[in-house]
């Protein structure tokens, strides 16, 4: 079942057609690449998902309900969680701290800042935000400042902040980009590894390693426009994709 739908989404800034009649499906649970050469408009189209932008036609429909002309904040409450192509995280504050913020906003309300004063409630919320580190396999430096971290390490610490919410879709752009080999290669393992196959991924990426490794299904944007859609193997061998993006 999908879980997102997108349809005959265009936008434009001025005079420039960003996005042209996009289509997208995405299955429940799955993890779908979005790919593309630089300035085919991947990132205006994930703006799109999450409210910051707001599209000029088309429809964008999760989990029954239409997105178009939510806030990002209601967005994000309906279970939409992104990673940005720049970590966003609290450089002054400690790792663990930076994951207690957003438990704060669970939808759930699990942590309302209405019950902070409880003591066995604040004992959860450390737990949780403990428990979230160690799965991105940061929790000896739940001490140290979220800005001196390494940027391998400030990606990790992103998605632990994202994870922490329990979001049902996961948005990640660009998640190894400027990351050495090794990096690349546990952000795969890690991506692989979280969510238990509940949380649905839509990854944009230009590493075609990272795309092949984690993807389940893989639309293809050029002009802003998708010009192929399908399993990893169909892409892989299409001469159109061959010829607009992996150099033929
Ligand atoms: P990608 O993420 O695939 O590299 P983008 O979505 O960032 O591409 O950009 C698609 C096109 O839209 C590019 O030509 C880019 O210059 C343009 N663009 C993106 N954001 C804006 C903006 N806020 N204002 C004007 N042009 C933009
Ligand atoms: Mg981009």
């Amino acid at each position: 079942m999908a879980i997102l739908h997108v349809k005959g989404v265009g936008k434009n800034f001025a005079g420039l057609r960003a996005l042209n009649d996009v289509n997208l499906s995405v299955e429940e649970g799955g993890v779908h690449a979005i790919i593309g050469p630089n300035g085919a408009g991947k990132s205006t189209l994930l703006n799109c998902f999450v409210g910051r932008l707001t599209p000029d036609s088309g429809s964008v429909t999760f989990a029954g309900r239409s997105l178009i002309g939510l806030s990002p904040h209601e967005i994000n409450q309906a279970g939409v969680a992104r990673v940005f192509q720049t970590p966003e995280i609290f450089p002054e504050l400690n790792l663990l701290d930076n994951v207690i913020i957003p438990a704060l906003a669970r939808r759930d309300g699990a942590f309302a800042v209405n019950g902070w004063s409880r003591a066995d409630q604040q004992h959860e919320l450390r737990d949780r935000a403990l428990h979230m580190l160690e799965d991105v396999e940061l929790a000896d430096k739940r001490h140290l400042q979220a800005g001196n971290l390494s940027r391998g390490d400030k990606r990790r610490l992103e998605l632990a902040m994202c994870l922490v919410q329990d979001p049902l879709l996961l948005l990640l752009d660009e998640p190894t980009a400027g990351m050495s080999r090794a990096d690349t290669n546990s952000t795969i393992d890690l991506l692989q590894r979280i969510g238990g196959g509940k949380v649905t991924k839509i990854i944009i990426e230009h590493d075609m390693h990272v795309v092949f490794s984690l993807a389940d299904r893989i639309s293809v944007l050029a002009q802003g426009t998708v010009i192929a859609e399908g399993e990893p193997e169909a892409i892989r061998g299409d001469p159109r994709v061959q010829e607009a993006y992996l150099g033929g």
